[in-house]
C-alpha cells in the first residue's frame, strides 16, 4: 500500500459496499460502493483531461455528496484538493485561483460527477508518498493575506487514525454531519472519522434545527461548532430524550463557553467533548473519551503531538510539532520560516498554558492581545469574568485605539445589563487596568461560518469609540 490517503480510507470501507455512506434529509441514501465508483470515474475524467499528480483541483460550491466524490477522486488521481468557502466573492476567489493555480476549478459538483459517468474509472489510486501534497487549506485570514496551509497525505492520514482511535469510532456509529466541507472540521475531522469506520453519515447541507433534531434520533455521534450547541439549547424541543441515542457530542473550531457545557450537561446528562485544532495541523488536543472532560480546557495533546508554551512564562504562545503539522504555507517561504522555530515547532498564535495534569487551556489569540497603557490584557481572562456576571450572556473583549492608553479595553456583550454595574462588579475580580472602559450590548456577536466571533469586524465597527 502506498501512503495515499485515499487507499487508507478505501481500505476501511465496509466489505458490503451497498452499505450507506450518506443518508440525506429527503430519505435517499448513497452507498459506499456508489461513492467509491464515482470517485474512480472523477479520477479517470480528471486524468483524461490532462491532470497530473501534484496538480491542484479547486472546488467552490454548496455542500453536497458530489463534492466528497470529487474530493476523493482528486486524492485518487494523486492531485491536491483546494476547497473554497461558498461565501467567497468573485474577487476573493480570483485571489485563491491566482495563488493555488489549479488545473481544474469545479463550481457545480453534481454536473461534474454526472459528466464523469462516461469516463473510464481509474483502476488503482495513483501511489503517493506520505509527504506528497493532499490538500491546500486557505486560512480564514482575519489579518493580512489568506495563506494556503499545505497538508500532506501523511498529515491527514495520521490525524484521521489518531482521532478514530481517540473517539472510539466503530462501524456501528452513525455520524451527524451538519458542518460545511470547505473547512478542516467538516472535510477532514468529521468525514475521515466516518469513512475510516465505514459508518454512515446523516448528511445535512447545514445546521437546521428540525433536521438536526430528527437526525439525532438515529445518530450516535455529533460533531459541531459551539453555536450548534447553543442553538440546540435554545430550542424548547431539545431535551434529554432527544440526545439519548448519542454516545458522543464533540465541539471545536471556537471556544465552548463553560456555561454552554454546564447547561448542556444539565439538559441532557451528557458532557460535551471539546477539542482544539486548526487548518495547519487539523486536531491538536482533545478531552478524553474515558475520563474527565473539563469545561474550559481543550484536553490533552493527541498521541505523537509535542506541545509546549513559548516565551518562558507559564502562559504564552502554544507551539506544536507532530505528525499532522503542515509543512509550509504554499509559496510563502518567508511566512513559513517566521512561523516555525529553529527546532521545527509551529508557532500557533494561540495563547495558553498547560496545567500540572497536562491539560491545555487556551486564553486567546496572540494577535488579540491588548496592550493598554503598557500592560498586557488577555481578552479571554476578562471575558471569563464578564460571562459570569448577571445580565451578560457572552462577551467579546477587544482593544481599540485610545488617545491616552494606546489601546483601551472594550467589551461587546450579548444579554441585557447595565454598563456601570458590570464594570463595578468586574472590578471585584480584575485589576483596574484589565477592566473594560466601555461595555456595549448588542443583539448578536458577528461570527464566521465556523462559529468564531469575528473580532476584526468588532474592532472596525467600534474603531472610534475612544476617540475624542
Ligand atoms: P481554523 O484554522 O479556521 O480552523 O482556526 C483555528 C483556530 O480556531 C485556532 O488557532 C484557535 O484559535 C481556534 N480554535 C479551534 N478550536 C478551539 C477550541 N476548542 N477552543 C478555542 N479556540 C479554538
Amino acid at each position: 500500500m502506498s501512503a495515499s490517503l485515499f487507499e487508507l480510507l478505501a481500505s476501511r470501507f465496509p466489505p458490503e459496499r451497498s452499505a450507506p455512506c450518506f443518508i440525506l434529509s429527503d430519505g435517499r441514501e448513497i452507498s459506499y460502493g456508489a461513492l467509491e465508483s464515482a470517485a474512480a470515474r472523477v479520477a479517470g475524467r480528471l486524468i483524461a483531461e490532462g491532470l497530473r499528480p501534484g496538480d491542484r483541483v479547486a472546488l467552490q460550491a454548496e455542500k453536497s455528496p458530489e463534492a466528497i466524490m470529487i474530493y476523493l477522486g482528486v486524492l485518487m488521481a494523486g492531485a491536491a484538493f483546494v476547497p473554497l468557502n461558498a461565501a467567497y466573492t468573485k474577487s476573493e476567489v480570483d485571489y485563491f485561483l491566482g495563488d493555488a493555480y489549479p488545473r481544474v476549478f469545479v463550481t457545480d459538483p453534481p454536473t461534474f460527477v454526472r459528466e464523469a459517468e462516461s469516463a473510464e474509472a481509474l483502476a488503482r489510486p495513483v501511489p503517493r508518498d506520505a509527504g506528497d501534497l493532499a490538500s491546500l487549506i486557505y486560512t480564514s485570514g482575519t489579518t493580512g493575506r489568506s495563506k494556503g496551509a499545505m497538508l500532506s497525505h501523511g498529515n491527514l492520514a495520521e490525524n484521521a487514525l489518531a482521532l478514530h482511535a481517540a473517539w472510539g469510532f466503530t462501524p456501528k456509529d452513525v455520524l451527524l454531519h451538519a458542518l460545511p466541507v470547505f473547512h478542516v472540521h467538516g472535510l477532514f475531522v468529521a468525514l475521515h472519522c466516518a469513512l475510516l469506520s465505514g459508518a454512515p453519515m446523516i448528511w445535512l447541507p447545514k445546521f437546521a434545527d428540525a433536521e438536526v433534531l430528527t437526525g439525532l434520533k438515529r445518530a450516535t455521534v455529533m460533531m459541531g461548532v459551539p453555536t450548534f450547541y447553543t442553538r440546540l439549547l435554545a430550542n424548547p424541543a431539545f431535551n434529554r430524550e432527544s440526545a439519548s441515542n448519542i454516545r458522543l457530542f464533540i465541539s471545536g473550531s471556537a471556544p465552548l463557553l463553560p456555561s454552554t457545557f454546564a447547561q448542556f450537561e444539565q439538559c441532557t446528562g451528557q458532557r460535551i467533548l471539546e477539542r482544539y485544532g486548526m487548518s495547519e495541523a487539523v486536531i491538536i488536543t482533545s478531552n478524553p473519551l474515558e475520563g474527565d472532560r473539563i469545561a474550559g480546557s481543550v484536553g490533552f495533546p493527541l498521541p505523537g503531538v509535542e506541545l509546549r508554551i513559548g516565551g518562558g512564562e507559564e502562559t504564552g504562545v502554544i507551539q506544536i510539532r507532530g505528525p499532522s503539522v503542515f509543512s509550509a504555507y504554499w509559496r510563502m517561504p518567508e511566512k513559513t520560516a517566521e512561523e516555525f522555530t529553529a527546532d521545527g515547532f509551529f508557532i500557533t498564535g494561540d495563547v495558553g498554558r498547560v496545567d500540572p495534569d497536562g491539560r491545555v487551556w487556551i486564553s486567546g489569540r496572540a494577535k488579540d492581545l491588548i496592550i493598554s497603557g503598557g500592560y498586557n490584557v488577555y481578552p479571554k481572562e476578562v471575558e471569563l469574568v464578564l460571562d459570569e456576571l448577571p445580565g451578560v450572556t457572552e462577551s467579546a473583549v477587544i482593544g481599540l485605539p485610545h488617545p491616552d492608553f494606546g489601546e483601551g479595553v472594550a467589551a461587546i456583550c450579548t444579554g441585557k445589563g447595565d454598563e456601570a454595574g458590570i464594570i463595578v462588579a468586574a472590578r471585584q475580580q480584575l485589576a483596574a487596568y484589565k477592566l473594560p472602559k466601555r461595555v456595549i450590548f448588542v443583539n448578536d456577536l458577528p461570527r464566521n461560518a465556523m462559529g468564531k466571533v469575528q473580532k476584526n469586524l468588532l474592532r472596525q465597527t467600534y474603531a472610534t469609540l475612544f476617540q475624542r
